[in-house]
């Protein structure tokens, strides 16, 4: 069964399949969401903008602008929560190279109640720095952590990560030293129902080094331990 929402919450689907966006429209009107519907991206845009929405369920391959294309722009305004909707054949490891900055995927065919529970499940997460707040600022090496403000600095310079990036970066941070793997990641961030492909971690990993300027192969900041996840601190 459905549990209601707390009224109010915006979600808007982007999905050029028509019966599909109806679907998950109906199924997110059912669970008491506001829910706004388009098939173009750029219109996409134009709505997120004046509407502000909480969640945007964002389909990978739109005519014109395709999914990586609108999620980019939609970062340099928005810091909502971005699921994207990828067709089998559209791996993952193509979202690590287009680093379009969503929080999680779910991939086609999909139940549409499967996407309201991620969807829900998202904002659940604590707002804003909530989480990390009783913290005081990390430092590993030229890396500075406020969690209360959910700041970043690398040398003193501000680096602008995502909600779920800051949230896995801070998941390792709290434990240097320790290695965490993919699955402790996932609880942490997405919450222990996530049920999915466990590599979403390393797509973000991924994000956060490039953002962070941390080369995978020498890391200052993140190691990767084989055959478990990562550990926060330098490989030397
Ligand atoms: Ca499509």
């Amino acid at each position: 069964m459905m549990t209601p929402t707390e009224p109010g919450l915006r979600v808007l689907v982007v999905e050029d399949e028509e019966p599909l966006a109806r679907l998950v429209e109906t199924y997110l009107q059912r669970s008491r969401f506001a829910v706004q519907t388009t098939g173009d991206g750029a219109e996409a845009l134009s709505i997120a903008r004046e509407w502000d929405p909480d969640v945007v369920v964002l389909d990978l391959g739109l005519p014109g602008a395709d999914g990586i294309e609108v999620c980019r722009t939609l970062r340099t305004f928005s810091d909502c929560y971005v699921v994207m909707l990828t067709a089998r054949a559209e791996e993952l490891d193509k979202l690590v190279g287009l680093s379009a900055g969503a929080d999680d995927y779910i991939t086609k065919p999909f139940s549409p109640r499967e996407l309201v529970a991620r969807v829900k499940t998202m904002l659940r997460r604590p707002r804003g720095g909530a989480r990390w707040a009783a913290s005081s600022p990390l430092t590993f090496g030229a890396l500075t952590l406020d969690p209360g403000g959910r700041e970043v600095l690398v040398a003193g310079e501000p680096v602008r990560l995502t909600r779920t990036e800051f949230d896995v970066l801070m998941t390792l941070a709290s434990r240097p030293q320790l290695a965490c793997s993919r699955r402790q990641i996932i609880d942490a961030v997405w919450g222990p129902d996530w049920v999915g492909d466990e590599h979403l971690v390393d797509v973000h990993v991924a994000h956060v080094r490039r953002k962070l300027g941390d080369d995978p192969a020498a890391p200052d900041f993140i190691c990767t331990v084989r055959g478990v996840g990562y550990r926060m601190g330098t490989g030397r």
